[in-house]
């Protein structure tokens, strides 16, 4: 069975307003539309992917795809059910078996998703996934409820839809202009019959500005970092770690006050956001960080990732050391380190280890310090 996909991308982000269209809007590094290019290119069972732009989009168009091998794209029409048509007529020269028709608004799409609708398509003329409706649904006329409708017997349905491609390509010319929202209508209008499988809750659709932060949201990063502080003999300066402050008569060596576990947690979260470094930041040549509190250096990372939209889901920090001691304040580093980090003190681990009296940390001569952050942006 020959396989064509059309994916559609021709719409005009109305209801998304940003400095790009919405199938040109970078998700993860890649462009919308490119997220559901390549995982159709790249499955095994399918001869051609094709792409309906708005010819205006042109030029991000070429950027989105850059490199795919992609042939021209199709121009779309005023209204998606135009667009369709438009693309299905483009591709009956090749005459495919079948076409799978879906929207670059779901770039979330999974590759079993894709095969179940191939599979029932091997013996129906028209398969679209559904996934069950879990709100009630009322019928509402002028702001008051006129029916409640039966939700057992409701389904929301998603892309990609597969049909035989003579029958669909019959039904859009035949149905031409009536601007349906979804292609198997135009099978049911026909009088034809339509299957459905298993969609998939996360294959939904970029809409409006809470369907983005929910997709954006998807992409998880991991940050790591180091760092290692001198150990000295002085009562009159505080041994910080993890933001406590610790009674000995050792101290940490250092420009600020050399709390080497924020010091690790800020790299952490400093390399999550591929921003550089703690050093560029806050340069030990600046006298405005001589003794400062490490906090700051973690609020201002916890900044820069709130300027990007991210949220910090986990953070683990080792204190590599022979002394001090660390059990008894780990609860209290948890808080601090917790707090700092705008999260609940059970998304923040503090361990310690020492190195069994081995090298310099061994020789109690400095700490090291550790850290591991993942965040979702
Ligand atoms: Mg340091």
């Amino acid at each position: 069975m020959k396989i064509a996909v059309l994916i559609v991308a021709a719409g005009k982000s109305s209801r998304l307003p940003g400095d790009r269209p919405k199938p040109y809007r970078l998700l993860a590094g890649r462009a919308v539309v490119r997220h559901s290019v390549e995982i159709f290119t790249n499955h095994p069972d399918i001869a051609t992917v094709h792409v309906v732009i708005n010819p205006v989009h042109r030029p991000l168009y070429d950027e989105a795809v850059a490199k795919l091998g992609l042939s021209q794209p199709i121009e779309g029409g005023a209204e998606r059910q135009d667009s369709v048509r438009l693309g299905l007529e483009a591709l009956a020269v090749q005459s495919p078996d079948a076409v799978l028709i879906h929207d670059a608004a779901r770039p979330c799409i999974s590759v079993a998703l894709i095969d179940r609708v191939i599979a029932a398509l091997k013996t129906h003329d028209a398969v679209i996934p559904v996934i069950p409706v879990n709100d009630t649904i009322k019928r509402v006329q002028d702001g008051a409820v006129s029916e409640t409708l039966p939700r057992h017997e409701l389904m929301a349905v998603q892309t990609p839809q597969g049909f035989s491609f003579s029958v669909i390509l019959a039904a859009h010319r035949r149905f031409a202009g009536q601007a349906m929202t979804d292609d198997a209508a135009l099978i049911e209008a026909a009088g034809g019959s339509v299957v459905t499988v298993e969609g998939e809750v996360e294959n939904f659709k970029l809409t409006n500005a809470a369907d983005w932060e929910r997709m954006y949201r998807m992409e998880t990063r991991t940050g790591m970092g180091f760092d290692v502080h001198r150990l000295t003999e002085d009562a009159g300066r505080p041994l910080m770690l993890c933001g406590v402050e610790i009674a000995s008569e050792w101290a940490l060596e250092g420009h600020s006050d050399a709390d080497v576990g924020l010091h690790a947690l800020t790299d952490a979260l400093l390399g999550a956001l591929a921003a550089g470094d703690i050093g560029q930041h806050f340069p030990p040549s600046d006298p405005k960080w001589k003794n400062a509190d490490s906090s700051a250096f973690v609020a201002e990372a916890m900044r820069l990732l709130a300027e990007r939209g991210g949220q910090l889901n986990h953070a683990d920090i080792t204190l590599i050391c022979e002394q001090p001691k660390i059990g008894p304040h780990r609860d209290a580093m948890r808080q601090k380190v917790a707090g700092l980090l705008h999260v609940d003190a059970s998304r923040v681990s503090i361990k310690a280890t020492t190195t069994e009296g081995l090298g310099f940390t061994g020789r109690g001569e400095g700490i090291a310090a550790q850290a591991v952050v993942t965040i979702s942006i």
